[in-house]
């Protein structure tokens, strides 16, 4: 069994030493730690977590409808078989998590209620020192460790992304954010207006139509949906024929990579048609007369952004049931009862739920030192979109936003292993990216190509983040199907790793 913690001599008195220390308990925490244990078993590691349960996204959102938008076959792990319908609720999502913490004996190496603050690496000591809040009485706690993997995600769990409209202090009625859904919230007979047109405005919508007496999604600008029921006939006909869960979920996963590389390149070699095949399907749903121009044709090409699936056509139901409509235009200013367009429309609601996203968060805002010298990861490039330049044994796990975020997290798992391994092989006990003689003068881009992808919160943060440069091994893809192949081929020694 892997050693919980070890006691080691740490600098700071009091310290609590790990090899590996983990943040957060999201997807991402827990691929990291199932990795750690079941490839290194004499490695100790503890997970350290803000809330008060594990599960990151699907433990913070709670508005009515919450579910993925990718299929679990894809944004399960690679390592456990996803056996339900493709797209899953965040309850779902918990379950198999839950279910995996207990597989894998993970659960006595998470502490909950402990946020980081700041982590200091020291050169001589070759360790970092991370300094936690432990929530439940405010104390200060520090942990040294090794080898610090932050997987925290990339926005502010803690509260979303609301803009400043005029007037919102006058209106009457409830604002929420659903990233704070409230619990007690009534919403049975009441008129709501939804701001936003992503993902979550999609869910929400349907999920709350049947009981509103009417529910508006305003939108600014239109975004991609293709409806498709919540089913995967592949996975059904397996099934059908007994196939092992194991196999189901690996056959299945690569069909569903295939369809998703297929979009892909259709969207770069024939966009057009692309567009008119997904707008087409929305006509089909709405109807002639429906003004598919207006509300369901956006501005943008397909997958700039993330294609918003709607299981079973629940949105393009609702809008047909007349509980539910889509307005489309710029808010003017909000009202004692509800939101002045700037086309003089006016939406009178009792909730406004305001679906305009996230807080993107560099690193789970831990303040980082190296050697007394404060990080700002924007004057960073990254390795492989998973460690820093000129920062030691630290890596960081960022999924893909337009292929499941969990298909990364695996690549960057075993890519972390890898790099373990070989560290133990030659001795090493830190591993820092460097840029080698011939990457100087390196062009510096952004972290996600603006150009390639480009939603309001990457937008908003972009500043931020570290950077790519424009060549192997400092690009950032985002591209599932080259990293597949590219991740596990990668020459650990070219190099841009200094091991020491
Ligand atoms: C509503 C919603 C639906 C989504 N659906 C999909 C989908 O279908 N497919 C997909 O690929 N992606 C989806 N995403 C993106 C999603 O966030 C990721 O796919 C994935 O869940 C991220 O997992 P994670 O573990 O990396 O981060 P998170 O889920 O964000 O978890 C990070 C954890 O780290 C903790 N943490 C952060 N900072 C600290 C700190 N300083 N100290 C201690 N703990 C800290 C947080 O509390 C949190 O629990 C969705 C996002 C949202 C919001």
């Amino acid at each position: 069994m892997t050693a919980v913690t070890q006691a080691f001599p740490a600098s700071s008195p009091g310290a609590e030493h790990v090899d590996v220390l983990i943040v957060g308990a999201g997807i991402s925490g827990i691929d990291a730690a199932y990795h750690v244990q079941k490839e290194f078993p004499g490695k100790s590691f503890v997970v350290l977590e803000t809330q008060e349960t594990f599960g990151g996204t699907w433990h913070t959102h709670k508005y009515p409808g919450v579910r993925s938008d990718s299929d679990l076959y894809t944004f399960g792990f690679k390592w456990k078989p996803w056996v339900g319908a493709p797209i899953a609720t965040a309850e779902e999502i918990k379950k198999y998590l839950n279910e995996t913490l207990d597989e894998q004996g993970l659960r006595p190496h998470i502490r909950y209620r402990h946020k980081v603050k700041t982590a200091q690496w020291s050169t001589p000591d070759q360790r970092w020192t991370v300094t936690v809040e432990r929530l439940e009485d405010g104390a200060l706690q520090t942990f040294t460790c090794n080898f610090l993997w932050m997987c925290q995600g990339y926005y502010r769990h803690e509260q979303g992304y609301t803009p400043e409209w005029p007037g919102m202090d006058r209106f009457k009625g409830v604002l929420v954010h659903p990233q704070r859904w409230p619990e007690d919230l009534d919403y049975r007979g009441k008129k709501v207006v939804v701001i936003g047109s992503g993902a979550t405005a999609a869910t929400i919508v349907p999920a709350m139509a049947k009981d509103v007496e009417h529910i508006t999604m305003l939108q600014r600008s239109p975004t991609y949906f293709t409806p498709g029921a919540n089913r995967n006939e592949l996975a059904d006909l397996l099934r059908d024929l007994d196939v092992p869960a194991e196999w189901i979920h690996e056959i299945v996963r690569r069909k569903v990579l295939k369809d998703t590389a297929n979009i892909a390149r259709l969207a770069f070699e024939q966009p057009e048609a692309l567009k008119q095949q997904l707008i087409g399907v929305v006509r089909q749903e709405l109807g002639e007369d429906y003004d598919v121009d207006t509300h369901f044709t956006p501005k943008y090409m397909p997958w700039r952004q993330r294609l918003a699936f709607v299981p079973n056509g629940d949105l393009f139901e609702g809008i047909r049931s007349g509980k539910a409509s889509v307005a489309t235009g710029h808010i003017e200013s909000f009202n004692e009862k509800g939101v002045l367009l700037q086309s003089g429309e006016q939406l009178d609601a009792d909730i406004i739920v305001t679906a305009t996203g996230f807080d993107l968060c560099v690193l789970g805002d831990v303040v980082f030192e190296i050697d007394g010298e404060s990080v700002d990861f924007a004057d960073t490039v990254t390795y492989r979109g998973c460690m820093f330049s000129g920062v030691p044994n630290m890596a960081w796990i960022f999924g893909y936003f337009r292929a499941s975020w969990t298909l990364r997290a695996d690549l960057v798992c075993e890519l972390v292993c890898r790099m373990f391994r070989l560290m133990d092989e030659k001795g090493a006990k830190v591993v820092t990216p460097q840029l080698r003689p011939e990457d100087e003068g390196m062009q510096r881009l952004p972290w996600i190509d603006p150009e390639n992808f480009n939603p309001g919160y990457l937008a908003r943060g972009m500043h931020l983040m570290p950077r790519q440069g424009d060549r192997e091994p400092w690009i950032f893809t985002q591209d599932y199907d080259k990293e597949k192949d590219e991740f596990p081929a990668a020459n650990l020694e070219d190099g841009s790793l200094i091991f020491t």
